[in-house]
Formats: C-alpha cells, sequence, structure tokens
C-alpha cells in the first residue's frame, strides 16, 4: 500500500476506483475527471448498469483512459456521522477491493472518496481507507497492489501519516 500525489485518469494500473454517484451517469470532480479522459464509451457502459447503492460498486472497462477497469463507487454524503458514514464509506473500500479480486486484478488506486463535494472529513477518511485496505490485503493471499492516489499535498501529507502509523 502506497500513497502518491496524482491525477488519477493518469494512472497506468489495473483498475482505478471512480467516486461517483448513485446513477452513475458522471458528475463532477473526479468521476467528471474519469469520463473526460475515458470518453463517451464509459457513459454508455455506464447507463447499462442501473446505478449504484451507497457503499456498494460496479466495474467497467477503462476505455481511453491508461487504466484497463473502472471500479465506480458511491460514497456517502458526510452528515454528521451519526447516519452510518463510516460503515458505508469502509463499504465502498471494502466492496472495490472485492471486484479487484473476484477480476483477477493487481493494481487498484483509490481517489479520496467523499471527500470533495461529499464532505466527509479527510483525516477521518483516510483512516477508514487505509484500515480497509490494510485488512483486506492480509486476509487475500492474492497479490494486491493498492495505491492511494491523492489529489492535493494536503490530502498526501494525511494519508502518509496515516500509513505509516499503520504497525
Ligand atoms: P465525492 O463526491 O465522493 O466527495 P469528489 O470528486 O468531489 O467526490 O472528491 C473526491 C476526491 O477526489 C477529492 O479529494 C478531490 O480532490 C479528488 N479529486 C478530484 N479530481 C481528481 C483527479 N482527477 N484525480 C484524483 N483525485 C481527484
Amino acid at each position: 500500500m502506497r500513497a502518491i500525489q496524482a491525477d488519477i485518469t493518469t494512472l497506468q494500473v489495473d483498475a482505478i476506483v471512480n467516486a461517483a454517484n448513485s446513477r452513475l451517469l458522471g458528475g463532477g470532480g473526479v468521476d467528471g475527471a474519469i469520463h473526460r479522459a475515458a470518453g463517451p464509451e464509459l457513459l454508455e457502459e455506464c447507463r447499462a448498469l442501473n446505478g449504484c447503492k451507497t457503499g456498494d460498486a460496479k466495474i467497467t472497462k477503462g476505455y481511453r483512459l491508461p487504466a484497463k477497469h473502472v471500479i465506480h463507487t458511491v460514497g456517502p454524503i458526510w452528515n454528521g456521522g451519526k447516519s452510518g458514514e463510516p460503515e458505508k464509506l469502509a463499504s465502498c473500500y471494502q466492496r472495490s477491493l472485492e471486484l479487484a479480486v473476484r477480476h483477477g486484478l493487481q493494481s487498484i488506486a483509490f481517489p479520496s472518496i467523499s471527500t470533495g463535494v461529499y464532505r466527509f472529513p479527510v483525516e477521518q477518511a483516510t483512516a477508514i481507507a487505509v484500515k480497509t485496505a490494510k485488512a483486506f490485503v492480509e486476509a487475500h493471499p492474492h497479490p494486491l497492489e493498492v495505491i492511494f492516489c491523492c489529489f492535493s499535498a494536503k490530502d498526501l501529507a494525511v494519508c502518509q501519516t496515516e500509513l505509516v502509523g499503520e504497525p
């Protein structure tokens, strides 16, 4: 597991994760960037998926992206933290990692799900991301490289601190 600062649409990995909304029809932030870089075929495939529930994930091809696949997951909208937001965010990471293993993928890059427009506090979200991925990797013999793709230097610093904090 490692953290980098990058635009996730530039990464050559088996899958990048999209912080999508439940309709899976594109949007702003990282979702918009992924759809712009992948091209219209991605939206076509997404239309056939009939949306995605919060905390769940669905996989598509990567089309014009350097990444082979996109795993679309729907993070929770932050509403103070007492509406199951932490559990739903953990589920996004868990379900995405399960899909990656089921499809035999060997590398996956995550953006900081829910911490943009959905306003999940970045320190808490990063702690959940690292804890969930670490437990998953340890429980699965399948080799899977997990990359936390941070958009800002501040997010990268938060993630690096969290990764070092893990024994
Ligand atoms: P959400 O609706 O789940 O909060 P956002 O796209 O608004 O999703 O933000 C999620 C995170 O993705 C934020 O940390 C944002 O800075 C980051 N982000 C936006 N564009 C990119 C990109 N091209 N590559 C990687 N991360 C990005």
